[in-house]
């Protein structure tokens, strides 16, 4: 697709998430996401889901809020466009921005004396409580905790709601049991590290490719892992 290649070229080009208006399927997980995915495109893979592209801690926001907006880029190293196709205009048109949750949290708190902003985090908030399943979470961060005793306070609740996010809604009980499992914990607790320790973020944001930046954030991840791995 043409704009595989404005993905990841030239000069200050933003991320681009596209809300699909056909049946894509992942290119890296091959999971069937349905007509109405959001994908990003990469290359010759093709719609990759958010999962794949390593996008999904992010948080959507919808345009209309021009102060909103332009804080949260400010405060967001990694930030996506998102764009739907318009059938009756014939043209993308942008929906608004994909965020980091600490830049829009950043960017709230400097709008709060706003108050069409504080409710629109109200009902952020409603909405985030209703996904996530609290078992779930509880018991996530319980199997992080006793995995990765160093890890510092608060993390492992951080990194179970994204989990809980990810999975509850299209696994059963015995997938989420698996999910559970120290391989699986592992992974997530990498990711988390990614994107929160390292200039994984960062790298991404400059444009380069996915493998590039996780071959040059491997070794800083790999410090913080055995860090939380030893009891602190
Ligand atoms: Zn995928």
């Amino acid at each position: 697709m043409e704009q595989a290649e404005t993905l990841q070229s030239k000069r200050n080009q933003e991320l681009k998430v596209f809300i699909s208006n056909r049946e894509s399927i992942c290119g890296e997980c091959g999971e069937n996401l349905g007509s109405k995915a959001w994908i990003t495109l990469a290359g010759e893979k093709g719609a990759l889901c958010l999962g794949c592209a390593d996008l999904d801690h992010l948080l959507f926001l919808p345009s209309g809020n021009v102060a909103l907006t332009r804080r949260a880029r400010k405060h967001s190293t990694l930030v996506a466009v998102v764009l739907k196709w318009s059938r009756a205009r014939k043209r993308y048109e942008r929906q608004g921005l994909m965020v980091e949750a600490q830049g829009l949290e950043k960017a709230e708190k400097e709008c709060l004396a706003d108050s069409e902003v504080r409710t629109r985090r109200k009902e952020r908030e409603a909405v985030r409580r209703d996904e996530i399943d609290s078992k779930y979470v509880e018991e996530f961060a319980a199997r992080v905790r006793e995995l990765f005793p160093g890890c510092p306070t608060g993390r492992e609740r951080e990194m179970a709601e994204h989990a809980c996010l990810k999975y509850s809604g299209r696994i059963g009980r015995s997938a989420s049991a698996k999910a559970m499992d120290e391989v699986a914990v592992g992974l997530a607790v990498i990711a988390h590290i990614r994107h929160r320790e390292t200039k994984y973020d960062e790298l991404l944001a400059k444009g380069h490719d996915r493998w590039e930046a996780r071959a040059a954030v491997e070794e800083a991840v790999d410090r913080v892992l055995q860090k939380w791995k030893a009891k602190s």
